[in-house]
């Protein structure tokens, strides 16, 4: 049982919406902020969109009502002291600029109740770069989900020093009130466990077809029959869409900027992104 009630996400974009609506879903009331009503029309629309997806996707119950009941538990707001009055948890989903975040806690930390935790959802930046500015650091830690949440539900927890270990344990619960397997990391890492594990994996693939040693296909089929894994890296490439990964191994070493120019000239310029085009390493079909 968690002492978490009230929970606001700031933030509606791809995964603020996923975290609101999956937090509704579960039966939470839920307030969803952003900056400006005109967002917030978009937002809705993205809500509908998840509650036919969740029915689709045959997550239970959705298709006895529930899926809409969620939605009747949203609140949109675009006044951030409105949206936190009565907050136990903010979760912020806004963009990945650490400045932008830096002054939405600062004011996050003005107008929150004092008990309020704040939990951001970054991916790349770690809680401690961030902590200062909340005003309140023991009540603040990273809480990561991943894309697509009612189906890859992992929820990685990971404070920072000054974190209050009852705050990281509600934080805990929480995260398995709303469907999550929560996963506690014990220290600061950059990349959590996934992407400690999966960004390595990827570039070591990514090496191997760049650099002539192997097709795509074949590295597939080497760690699919070798290890019983359901999907290789390229299938893997595919689903997360090949531009993120393009971004990151572009910021790497010498070596994955050579892996990322591959990637760019034989798929990204020839529009082949991954399934959501239906063509990356591979050719789908609706
Ligand atoms: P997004 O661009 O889709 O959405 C960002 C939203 O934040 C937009 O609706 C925007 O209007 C809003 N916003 C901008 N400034 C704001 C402010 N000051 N206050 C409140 N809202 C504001 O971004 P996203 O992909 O949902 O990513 C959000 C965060 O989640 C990032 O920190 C990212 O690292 C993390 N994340 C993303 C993914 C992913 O697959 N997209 C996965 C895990 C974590």
């Amino acid at each position: 049982m968690t002492n978490i009630q009230r929970v606001t996400v700031l933030g509606t974009g791809v995964l603020g919406s996923q975290i609101a609506y999956q937090t509704a879903f579960s039966g939470f009331e839920v307030v969803a902020y952003d900056i400006n009503d005109e967002v917030l029309e978009k937002a809705r629309t993205r809500f509908d969109g998840l509650a036919s997806t969740y029915v689709a996707d045959s997550v239970a119950g959705a298709a006895d009502g529930k899926a809409q009941e969620a939605l009747g538990r949203v609140r949109f707001s675009s006044d951030l002291a409105d949206a936190v009055k009565d907050a136990d948890l903010v979760i912020e989903a806004i963009p990945e600029i650490l400045d932008l975040k830096k002054t939405t806690y600062a004011e996050l930390g003005k107008l929150a109740p004092a008990h309020t935790i704040f939990a951001t959802n970054s991916s790349t930046l770690l809680p401690s770069d961030i902590k200062d500015s909340t005003g309140r650091p023991d009540k603040f830690l990273a809480l990561h989900f991943a894309n697509q949440i009612w189906k890859f539900n992992t929820a990685e927890i990971m404070g920072t020093a000054d974190t209050d270990p009852a705050v990281f344990d509600s934080v805990v619960e929480f995260a398995s009130a709303i469907g999550m397997v929560p996963i506690p990391i014990h220290k600061e890492k950059a990349g959590y466990v996934l992407n400690s594990l999966l960004v390595p994996f990827l570039n070591a693939a990514a090496e191997l077809a760049a650099d002539g040693y192997a097709e795509p296909a074949d590295v597939d089929n080497t760690w699919r029959i070798a290890t019983g894994a359901p999907m290789g890296p390229f299938q893997i490439l595919d689903v997360i869409g090949l531009t993120t990964p393009y971004n990151i191994m572009s910021h790497g070493d010498e070596n994955t900027k050579r892996f990322a120019e591959w990637i760019k000239t034989e798929y990204i310029d020839k529009g082949y992104l991954g399934i959501a085009t239906g063509r990356g390493f591979y050719t789908y079909t609706k």
